[in-house]
């Protein structure tokens, strides 16, 4: 399942691959060390892709676009795709996530714990492992009089950068010679300086048009505690900084981001450019690539706002199944399969594209139709009285069984089977006091098919005191059961689903619906948070059928009628199942 065929980063890397990936050198070993670096061989035949989260949150969507591209073109190329925890940012990263984006990644099916040519090794890196590394190559440009010390305020330092229409002002500070950057850098790091007193910056150009060139920072002041280095370090990399030199470490040829970061391409090529010709890192370097971000409709897909939805209460927590996280969207029970079909259809382009949820959910029932078992679940639940049953089978007591096929096409998968019985559950919207125009279920004087069960004529229904239906009373019309000889003779327009008194299984069903009540929310004047649909989750308690006593969590079926439906892999138990409407059988809102 690649990624559509012939996008313009498969005309790349079979260009590169082509005319050979550039070098004779190869990263081998931990990265980090620049002597290993140089000398390690290369394979030229190799390309290596990255898949490089900030462990500051849950993965969703539009990173699945991210993992499957690169974990995908690795695979068809014959080549490696890094896990690579970009932790480079002390204060917002947590271990927590670090195992929730590998678990993710594994789900979706992709493997970071092996090397695709299986020589030794994983394929999981992270940045902070590089820390050591940073620091030299930033002592190295200071050196080579690259990159200088600003202590200006970060308001000035602000206002200074210019605009898109003027250029930049130099820093003060700019002109320090190397030897005093080299001193004032090594008190940042042995702590002499409060927090953001000054920075590192480099030493490009302040009129350059691309502001990203105007002397970025490299290296930032901030006492904060990092999973992995601890209190090791009081200064951090900044992300354009790390990001090239964590590609080139590992030996990354293609190096795949989203649109957003087409201007910083020009730095991410100066810097790792300075640091071969310092000798620190070895040729060939890595490239990097730019495509579209990934955006479904009626959800949002940024990390801040879902952790906004998820703080304030919004949704219940990060794998809410209306979430478009990953764990939330494997809770309301979507595939592996279809996330995988789904981001795969959308191509990869050089737009932002934002793709209807109606994509997500025909990848749901492509990947679905053909495998989940089917059953019977009454989800607004009406009861069905059958007044003349001890009269047609002896005795009220009398259980007459019938029988389905757990899948129309797949006899494999066996039959199901439940029994019918004086009293059963049926949809309450099978049943009309007086029926609209071409309505073919229960009503006076009506006859109905009970699907796979015997056919049944309305007599009439029993109400409270307050006029509400409370029961649909009817009468079995013998000799009619499905599958039987004459079964057929009385033709009959409605067929509707059911499930027996005596041995319905009590459910919870959660039915979903869009988290949001605009395409794109947030996308026009209003908080994206007043636009969140009030009724994206209802919840009824109704009766599946007795081949569903003992479901395991995450299984999934087609409801007959009603759609897909998964088992709820945290809150449903044998004792107390829970199902989650996943979609239903063919497009639309709501139902
Ligand atoms: P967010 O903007 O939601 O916070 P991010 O880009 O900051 O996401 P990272 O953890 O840095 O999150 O992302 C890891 C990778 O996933 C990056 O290479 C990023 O470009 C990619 N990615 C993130 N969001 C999308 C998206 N909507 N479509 C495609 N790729 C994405
Ligand atoms: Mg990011
Ligand atoms: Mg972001």
């Amino acid at each position: 399942d690649a990624l559509k065929p012939n996008n313009f980063l498969r005309t790349i890397i079979e260009r590169d691959l082509e005319q050979g990936l550039g070098g004779e050198r190869r990263w081998a070993g931990q990265p980090g060390d620049a002597a290993a670096h140089a000398a390690a061989p290369l394979d030229a035949a190799k390309i290596r892709t990255r898949f490089p989260p900030e462990p500051n949150g849950y993965l969703h969507i539009g990173h699945a676009k991210s993992i499957c591209l690169n974990f995908g073109l690795a695979r068809d190329y014959g080549g490696e795709c890094h896990l690579r925890f970009d932790d480079t940012n002390p204060e917002k990263e947590e271990q927590e996530y670090v195992d929730a984006i590998k678990e993710m990644v594994a789900w979706l099916g992709w493997r970071w714990d092996v090397k695709q040519d299986h020589s030794t090794g994983s394929n999981l890196y992270y940045a902070s492992n590089y820390f050591d590394f940073m620091y030299r190559a930033a002592e190295y440009l200071i050196e080579a009089g690259l990159a200088y010390v600003d202590e200006q305020t970060p308001e000035d330092m602000r206002a200074n950068r210019g605009d898109f229409t003027t250029p930049g002002t130099n820093s003060p500070f700019r002109d320090r010679t190397p030897a005093e950057n080299l001193a004032r850098f090594r008190e940042m790091r042995d702590g002499t300086h409060a927090d953001g007193a000054m920075v590192l910056r480099a030493k490009i150009d302040m009129a350059s048009p691309n502001i990203n060139m105007r002397d970025p920072a490299l290296y930032r002041i901030r006492r904060a505690h990092h999973h992995n280095t601890g209190d090791k370090w009081c200064i951090y990399p900044m992300y354009t900084y790390a990001h090239p030199i964590e590609d080139a470490l590992e030996r990354i040829t293609h190096s795949i981001c989203t649109l957003e970061f087409e201007d910083q391409r020009p730095f991410y090529d100066w810097l790792l450019a300075r640091l071969a010709e310092g000798g620190l890192l070895a040729q060939p370097l890595p490239h990097q690539y730019e495509f579209g971000r990934l955006n479904l409709s009626y959800v949002v897909t940024s990390k801040r706002k879902l952790r906004q939805l998820v703080e304030e209460g919004h949704v219940q927590s990060w794998d809410d199944p209306r979430m478009p996280t990953l764990v939330g969207m494997r809770r309301r029970g979507y595939t592996p399969q279809s996330i995988r079909a789904m981001v795969e259809s959308t191509g990869v382009t050089k737009q932002n594209a934002w793709i209807d949820y109606s994509v997500l959910d025909g990848c749901l029932r492509a990947d679905l139709e053909g495998q989940a078992p089917r059953a019977m679940a009454v989800i607004e639940p009406l009861k069905l009285k059958l007044t003349n049953y001890a009269e047609v089978f002896g005795s009220l007591e009398h259980r007459d069984p019938c029988s389905a096929p757990a899948h129309p096409h797949h006899a494999e998968l066996g039959q199901r089977s439940f029994s019918f019985g004086p009293e059963l559950w049926i949809e309450r919207e099978d049943f009309l006091e007086v029926p609209v125009k071409g309505y073919q279920r229960l009503f006076p004087g009506n006859k109905v098919r009970l699907k796979a069960g015997h056919v049944v004529e309305c007599t009439g229904c029993e109400k409270n005191e307050a006029g509400a239906i409370t029961a649909v009373l009817a009468t079995v019309v013998p000799d009619t059961k499905s599958g039987t000889p004459g079964a057929d003779a009385i033709k009959v327009k409605g067929v509707i689903t059911w499930v027996a008194a005596h041995e319905a299984v009590p459910v919870e069903f959660r039915l979903y619906d869009r988290l949001f009540t605009v395409p794109q929310p947030g996308a026009g004047e209003a908080d994206f948070l007043t636009e969140i649909n009030p009724q994206s989750l209802r919840i009824t308690q109704g009766f599946v059928e007795p081949s569903l006593k003992s479901v395991s969590p995450e299984a999934r079926f087609q409801f007959e009628r009603h759609g897909y439906f998964v088992a709820d892999r945290v809150d449903h138990r044998a004792e107390a199942p829970v199902f989650n409407k996943i979609t239903g059988l063919r497009d639309g809102w709501g139902k």
